[in-house]
């Protein structure tokens, strides 16, 4: 087996040499356990929290130790009574190419027509995690203004869709020209927040949305953030679902200057964490798959192939290098 390590705990933004391809022979199965041959795996944002060294929701990556996060593969050998050899199966062994688990902690891909490696984006815990913070951390409703920041990534791009799916005013920040082009054709009002103050973005906001914003699905913080308490309604509802621009701040970042318009405007700020809400996710796939397997949900992936390039896959997300999610594709 293949898998990364981390050298070390990163300040700023991480260096490639902070991750190291090592290989270890695997044991026999043990009591349980499967062999899974990795076909997808997942690189996340929310991985930067776990370089850190410091227990937020859940525990660092330890140091020399197989990295850890999203994948599917096929089981090709099984020590579990229900996991079958050819299974194709979600998991957490990811950042490697052959995982060995305990049976109990792999999910089996319901048979569906939509392509296996959506249940790491639109229908995985990305997916999830939009609709959880749309639905029951915003209280979404048809009325609603909303805006998305980051709104073309894996999240965000679920979040505009399903808001749109409500009857909702959409609004989307993000970066490059063919994001925007791509929100437009979703029906969001597309805007830019690049070389722009958070005044300039809080009037391009106000453009796109005149009659304000009731609720703000934040991904990002920073500049996005104060612009959009500038132009919040009464009893808007701000989810709190990330924020990436400070995920490799070297140093504490200022918050907004603006964060008295909760109080004038009555405006209630929740953070989240998908994991609290899994017992849901049922209900999510319910209601989510059969949209995205007709046709009626749209996705797009950013694929990069090879092992080698799981790193750089990681790192890119920081640049807008994706658009829709983020995956590395593994080949046997
Ligand atoms: P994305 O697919 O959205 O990828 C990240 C995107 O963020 C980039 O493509 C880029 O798009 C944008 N971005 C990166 N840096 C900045 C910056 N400094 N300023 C503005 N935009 C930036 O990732 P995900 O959809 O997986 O995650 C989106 C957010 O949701 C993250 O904050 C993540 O941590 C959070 N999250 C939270 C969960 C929870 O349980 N609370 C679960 C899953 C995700 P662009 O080109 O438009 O700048």
């Amino acid at each position: 087996s293949r898998f990364f390590t981390l050298t070390h705990y990163p300040i700023g933004l991480p260096e490639r040499e902070l991750f190291a391809l090592q290989s270890q022979e695997l044991p026999d199965l043990g009591e349980g356990e499967v062999r899974i041959r990795n076909r997808w795996l997942s690189v996340d944002p929310y991985m930067r929290g776990r370089m850190t060294g410091t227990r937020t929701y859940i525990a660092p990556f330890e140091l020399g130790k197989p990295m850890e996060g999203g994948a599917i593969g096929v089981v090709i050998a099984s020590n579990h009574p229900t996991i079958k050899e050819g299974d194709k199966v979600s998991h957490m062994g990811g950042w490697r190419d052959i995982a060995q688990v305990p049976g109990d902690s792999v999910t089996a891909l319901p048979d569906s027509d939509v392509p296996e490696q959506a249940y790491l984006g639109v229908l995985g815990m990305p997916g999830m995690t939009a609709w959880t913070g749309l639905n029951h951390i915003a209280e979404c409703k048809p009325s609603d203004n909303v805006l998305v920041s980051a709104a073309s990534g894996a999240v965000g791009s679920l979040v505009v869709q399903l808001a749109k799916a409500k009857g909702c005013h959409v609004v989307g920040i993000a970066g490059a020209a063919h994001k925007l082009a791509w929100l437009e054709s979703l029906g969001v009002e597309p805007v830019s927040y690049q070389d722009r103050s958070s005044q300039e973005l809080s009037d391009a906001i106000k453009l796109a949305s005149p009659d304000g914003i009731d609720v703000y699905f934040e991904n990002v913080g920073g500049i996005c953030l104060e612009a959009a308490l500038n132009q919040l309604n009464d009893g808007a509802r701000i989810a709190v679902c990330g924020m990436i621009d400070s995920y490799n701040a070297e140093a504490p970042t200022p918050g907004p200057s603006n964060l008295s318009q909760l109080v004038i405007r009555k405006a209630k700020m929740q953070g989240f964490i998908v994991a609290d809400h899994w017992a849901s996710y049922r209900y999510f796939l319910n209601e989510v798959a059969p949209q995205v397997a007709k046709g009626k949900i749209v996705y797009k992936e950013t694929v990069k192939e090879g092992l080698e390039s799981t790193p750089n896959a990681f790192l890119a997300l920081f640049e807008g290098g994706n658009t829709g999610k983020m995956l590395v594709k593994l080949t046997d």
